[in-house]
């Protein structure tokens, strides 16, 4: 790796380049803290400069250069996900690409867009022609579309339109290859599993076309129930009645509301389970109908709210935002990401707390699976100790409830726990150096590896004596 090399070729071309330390420290993060088991592993990490190309001809500069000097790069949207994905791991370059925003093009049911467009800019260039994205996270303010796409997985509007890598929620990306030339490909259909929530490890997007649905001005609810199990039950009940229009429907055990949502506290009791909402304007009189009949109490609508403090946007509560509030009032708190299926989710994720609860609380997000209600979990946990984590995962598996470890760097630890063929070849293809993202992809290193332990990847920048 000849770092002085490649950044003195990048800034004869023209590219912008940033060895600021502590900007290149504060570039080199992202919320991989949320997991004390990650804090303990890659917080040291750092890259040596940062790259921020305003055009994918300047992308291909700096993966040209990269490439001929043997740097690693390591892409960067905003650098809000979770699972240490835009982490460093071995230094080199974070391609920056918060410049590459530009909305290209919007037409009936579709949108182009450059990768560093945020989410919330995106909505809104959509909103001038009727239309919205289809689903976002809840980083919806913060986090890029192609850091969504390339580290994210659903979000809000996946109740409705399940999640990013079902058939039809991504249309086409443009993507740069790493290599002597690097070459750039448009990847459709079924190959979009190659580079979708591949973080960045084998080719960079550069260009997303995505499916747009018709805007609404979202109604945000929170309801209260006695119990978790009514909240629960009201909730898919809710999600499965085929003729309302939803965007959003999250659960939360008691006593999440309570203790860690402060503008929620005042109206809500210690003991009450609660649900948040998005409903379409036109779906009201439906749902209102549907939650008169059950025991729920509604106490807020934001399109009759009478709270002094606002609560802000009820998505802002839920998905793994529900996280960041727990972890505000109490950092001994960490998560779970679990898939509680779509055979008998709400028995299983109700048996789960049965087991577990006051030690994890449920979080629930509702969503849709080939056109079956699921029932996913962003369970809070209160950390205690790495075995202790291991332990409660592995009972969950023992159960039948699949878990996406977000207490691991790698793509398959966070994912199912097995290669993913497609991806590996395309690496192959598109990085023979194996220079996109290091350390992220077990499959490339050592593709017999048995998954009966935490992966430490040999390549992991060590760590100095003073940290
Ligand atoms: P980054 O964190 O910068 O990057 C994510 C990954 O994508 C990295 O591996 C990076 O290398 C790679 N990458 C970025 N851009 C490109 C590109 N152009 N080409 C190739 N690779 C690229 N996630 C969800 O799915 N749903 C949620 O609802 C959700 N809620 C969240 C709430 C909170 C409070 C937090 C902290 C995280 C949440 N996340 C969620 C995770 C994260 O916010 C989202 O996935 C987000 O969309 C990532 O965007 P970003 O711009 O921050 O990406």
């Amino acid at each position: 790796m000849n770092i002085q090399a490649a950044i003195d070729a990048l800034t004869e071309k023209g590219i912008d380049i940033d060895l600021n330390p502590a900007s290149v420290k504060s570039k080199s993060r992202d919320f991989f803290w949320y997991s004390p088991v990650l804090k303990d592993r890659i917080d040291h990490v750092v890259a040596d400069f940062v790259a921020t190309p305003t055009s994918e001809a300047q992308v291909i500069e700096v993966l040209a250069t990269c490439y001929a000097h043997d740097v690693p790069v390591t892409t960067r949207g905003t650098g809000t996900g979770n699972y240490g994905q835009a982490m460093p791991l071995a230094g080199g370059c974070v391609l920056h690409l918060h410049k590459m925003n530009a909305v290209k093009d919007i037409q009936p049911g579709r949108v182009v867009v450059e990768p560093g467009c945020l989410l919330k800019d995106l909505d809104a260039a959509c909103n001038e022609t009727g239309q919205e994205i289809r689903m976002y996270s809840s980083t919806w303010a913060t986090a890029t579309i192609g850091g969504f796409i390339a580290g994210g997985s659903g979000g809000v509007g996946s109740v409705r339109w399940g999640s990013l890598r079902d058939p039809g929620n991504i249309i086409r990306l443009r993507v740069v290859t790493m290599e002597e030339t690097p070459r750039v490909l448009e990847i459709t259909g079924d190959d979009l599993h190659r580079v979708s929530h591949a973080y960045g490890t084998n080719g960079i997007i550069t260009e997303i076309e995505i499916p747009l649905a018709a805007a609404y001005d979202w109604v945000g609810i929170f309801v209260a129930f006695d119990s978790y199990e009514a909240a629960l039950d009201y909730s898919y009940d809710l999600a499965s009645c085929d003729g309302l229009l939803l965007k959003l429907v999250t659960v939360f055990e008691a006593p999440i509301a309570k203790d860690y949502f402060q503008r929620v506290a005042p109206h809500v009791e210690a003991s009450d389970a609660l649900v948040a909402l998005m409903v379409a304007p036109h779906s009201m009189p439906g749902w209102e109908t549907f939650t008169e009949a059950t025991e729920g109490r509604v106490i807020y609508r934001s399109d009759d709210n009478d709270w002094a403090k606002t609560p802000g946007h009820v998505f802002e509560y839920g998905w793994n935002h529900t996280t960041l509030r727990a972890l505000k009032v109490d950092p001994s708190i960490t998560y779970l990401q679990i898939a509680y299926g779509t055979e008998d989710p709400v028995a299983l994720a109700k048996k789960m707390r049965d087991l577990l609860s006051p030690e994890i609380l449920q979080h629930n997000e509702i969503t849709r699976q080939n056109g079956k209600v699921a029932v996913g979990g962003l369970t809070l946990v209160k950390f205690t100790s790495e075995e202790r984590l291991d332990e409660i995962i592995a009972l969950h598996e023992a159960n039948g409830a699949m878990n996406f470890n977000p207490h691991r760097y790698t793509l398959e630890e966070g994912g199912r726990q097995s290669v993913d063929q497609r991806q590996l070849d395309f690496k192959r293809e598109a990085d023979p150096k194996g220079l996109l993202n290091p350390g992220k992809m077990i499959a490339w290193d050592d593709p017999n590896w048995s998954y009966d332990r935490m992966y430490a990847w040999p390549g992991l920048q060590p760590k100095t004596a003073a940290e």
